[in-house]
């Protein structure tokens, strides 16, 4: 978001600025979702407080997707709201939670404010950036408490295979560890990859898993501002104590609207799924062109998550970036293009480009940062 705010401030003074930094997709939200919406405006009781577990309605419909009771949902601001509230429900002070990296932002500052200690795994893409469980069992301590995954994931695109799931969800068990895991974007994988729910391929995490999900991304929602958790009544109830003191309801109008989304058929995302995953191929075609980039091709999401490690410590239009940070700099500076360094998901070397934008902006962008590169080879 730092970088996006940057990139939106220099091009509303003028600059031509081409942003690969932002986490949603480019599509406004379909129609019938607005006009959902539209109509619970003009209706009294959406002007009014309504519980705070999310309009029954729609905590049904989410179970619904899920299998489970309504009384296993809790609606949310945001899956945002959701890591916040899973952490501060699960830990107590000290308690240890495994994160394999590169990991969304978010997830560590949820675990710290909860009092937590994150416990950052290492991957890297000769893996596919997939950790095993051998690596999460070399991270684990008598404190390990939690392990977080997120499939398909930002910032890499990686997507687990069921049977990696499925090692993975029998080692939680095997060792009594509780599971956060976002799903907000499994309607957005490509090719054969197939997105898999972990307490569907491992049936004993139900009762230990809290599953976060919204409707962000599927549905082009970003700024309405639901998500929701699922999982065991006992946890549900114990998050939303805090979010009835917190925050209350999530707006009712917006909810309305996710009402309408999540009931509704999902030819809008099959849309977006076709000019993504036209996009992700452009773009790691043409990342993998410039000498030094490295970029395996994701199976998910709407990012790609190269290694730029043998771009660093040469000269470029004079500067020498020492750090993905760095180089990032470099590139909005000189090639007015925003990205994302891999230091704001615990690896440095790495440089994140969202493909949430126009296939003309995209190719206009690495043919920026390519020409860049080349003219200091
Ligand atoms: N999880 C992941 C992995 C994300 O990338 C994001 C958005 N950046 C979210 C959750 C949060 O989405 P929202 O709060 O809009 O539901």
């Amino acid at each position: 978001m730092a970088v996006d705010a940057k990139a939106k401030a220099l091009r509303a003074a003028g600059r031509p600025v081409i942003g690969f930094g932002a986490g949603e997709p480019d599509f406004p939200t379909p129609d019938y979702i607005v006009e959902a919406a539209v109509r619970a405006c003009r209706e009294p009781w959406t002007h009014k407080y309504t519980p705070a577990g999310g309009l029954p309605k729609l905590r049904e419909a989410i179970a619904g997707l899920h299998g489970v009771a309504p009384s296993q949902v809790a609606v949310t601001n945001g899956a945002k709201q959701g890591v916040y509230q899973a952490f501060a429900t699960l830990l107590d002070p000290g308690d240890e939670v495994l994160i394999p990296a590169p990991f969304w932002t978010t997830y560590p500052e949820g675990v710290l404010l909860a009092g937590g200690v994150p416990v950052p795994v290492a991957t890297d893409e000769s893996t596919g950036f997939l950790v095993t469980a051998a690596q999460l069992e070399a991270a684990r301590t008598p404190r390990t408490k939690v392990l977080l995954m997120c499939s398909p994931s930002n910032p890499t695109g990686a997507v687990y295979p069921r049977a990696a799931l499925e090692e993975i969800g029998k080692w939680a068990v095997a060792n009594d560890l509780m599971v956060v895991t976002d799903e907000i974007y499994q309607h957005l994988v490509y090719g054969d990859a197939e997105f898999h729910s972990l307490p569907a391929v491992v049936p004993e995490l139900a009762d230990r898993t809290l599953i976060l999900n919204g409707v962000s991304k599927t549905f082009a929602m970003t700024g309405w501002r639901v998500g929701w958790m699922a999982g065991p009544a006992d946890l549900i109830n114990a998050a939303l104590n805090l979010q009835s003191h917190l925050t209350s309801n999530v707006c009712n109008v917006a909810q309305a609207a996710a009402l309408a989304a999540v009931t509704g058929d999902l030819s809008a995302v099959a849309e977006m799924r076709v000019a993504f995953d036209r996009r992700r191929r452009t773009i790691v075609r043409m990342l993998n062109e410039i000498p030094g980039v490295v970029c395996p091709e994701p199976e998910g999401a709407f990012y790609v998550f190269p290694s730029v490690q043998d771009l660093l410590d040469r000269p470029i239009r004079g500067r020498r970036p020492a750090s993905s940070a760095e180089l990032a700099e470099i590139i909005l500076d000189e090639a007015e293009v925003a990205v994302v360094p891999g230091e704001a998901f615990g690896t440095p070397g790495y440089l994140r480009f969202s493909y949430a934008l126009s296939d003309a902006d995209l190719v206009e962008g690495i043919t920026r940062i390519t020409t860049l590169v080349n003219e200091s080879a």
